[in-house]
């Protein structure tokens, strides 16, 4: 693969969004790594899914710990062509990770002890060879662990340097507060809450988007196409290289014909409006002034593409907002 050289253009059509009440700036749509940059994805697809996005003005990139398959090895991946493409760009980029879920054998690969978080965080260091993250996440809330002990081992991530700022992800309302009280009583206050959201995963709107802006923490939802469910690649059938023919996070059993349904009257709204439906389902997340940014996937450059083109209409007409409620009903 011949030398990148980074679009000169590239911060010429993104918009850039405040993060709450921090100083911290991300794109409108940002990238996440979750799927498709394992070692069971080829790399020179992986690295031409991350140049388009650079190239286009996307500069946040999201993994975590258990990113793969094999779980660590997105980090690698992502290490390797930080290495080979952006050496000269860190200054430029937004990276994320997380620990929170199962990451390996005994007692301290999971949840949310200081003793994996510290030591989840140094090993993806390790692997994306990087001297720090730029946001680090809590990855779910842990039942058993204090919560003061998972803030503090957050808080001191920061102050040692390896990252620059701390969130939180799959935290009801409720916890995600008392979460943000101890963070700001230790001086780190949490930039930005991590929820799963799409128009068809709606919790966030009862309670969670007004205790974030209550408190000037940002908001970066993922899965907004549901895993794809939001796109037309389905309404005729399950292609053979969409994520649902591996049939693992996503299951053949998930594409039920009620969200076929409902996905082809979305489509047919989403062609009123000149966009793709998935197009239309970032853009229907993006009309909340609460959202920072929607953390997509893809399998595909022209899928970043494609995703970007959302922010060309990110309003809804009250007709079509009431039209789109009925549908999910
Ligand atoms: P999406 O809902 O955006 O789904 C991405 C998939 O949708 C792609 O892989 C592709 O499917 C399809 N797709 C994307 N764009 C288009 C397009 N324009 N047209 C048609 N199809 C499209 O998000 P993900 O579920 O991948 O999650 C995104 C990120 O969120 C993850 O990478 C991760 O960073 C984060 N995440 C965080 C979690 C957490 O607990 N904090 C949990 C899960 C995800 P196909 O592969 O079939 O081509």
């Amino acid at each position: 693969m011949i030398a990148y050289q980074p679009a000169n253009n590239r911060y010429e059509s993104m918009k850039y969004n405040r993060c709450g009440n921090s100083g911290l700036l991300l794109p409108a749509i940002s990238l996440g790594l979750w799927q498709n940059f394992g070692d069971v994805d080829t790399i020179a697809n992986c690295k031409n899914i991350i140049r388009t996005a650079f190239d286009n003005g996307i500069t946040h990139f999201d993994l975590a710990n258990n990113y793969g398959p094999p779980p660590g090895s997105a980090e690698t991946n992502f290490g390797k062509i930080l290495n080979e493409d952006f050496k000269n760009h860190r200054d430029e980029l937004i990276i994320s990770s997380k620990a929170g879920y199962t990451m390996w054998d005994g007692p301290y690969g999971d949840w949310g002890s200081k003793k994996y978080l510290v030591a989840s965080l140094h090993q993806s260091l390790k692997r994306m060879q990087l001297e720090y993250v730029d946001i680090f996440y809590h990855h779910r809330p842990d039942p058993n662990t204090p919560l003061e002990e998972t803030m503090q081992a957050l808080d001191s991530i920061v102050r040692q340097g390896k990252a620059l700022y701390i969130g939180i992800s799959n935290y009801p309302a409720e916890q995600a507060a008392a979460a943000f009280k101890i963070l700001k009583q230790l001086g780190t206050p949490c930039l930005i809450h991590q929820p799963k959201y799409s128009m068809f995963e709606r919790w966030v709107e009862n309670g969670l988007l007004d205790t974030l802006e209550a408190n000037g923490v940002g908001c970066i939802p993922f899965s907004p196409l549901a895993q794809g469910l939001l796109t037309d690649k389905y309404l005729k059938g399950i292609p053979a290289d969409a994520r649902a023919a591996r049939n693992f996070f996503l299951k053949e059993s998930d594409i039920t014909q009620d969200k076929i349904n409902k996905a082809n009257q979305l489509n047919e709204i989403a062609k009123e409006r000149n966009q793709s439906l998935a197009q239309m389902a970032l853009a229907w997340i993006l009309k909340d002034h609460r959202i920072t940014t929607v953390l997509i996937g893809a399998s595909k450059p022209e899928q970043v593409l494609n995703s970007i083109a959302c922010l060309q209409n990110t309003s809804f007409s009250k007709e079509e907002l009431s039209t789109i409620n009925n549908i999910l009903l």
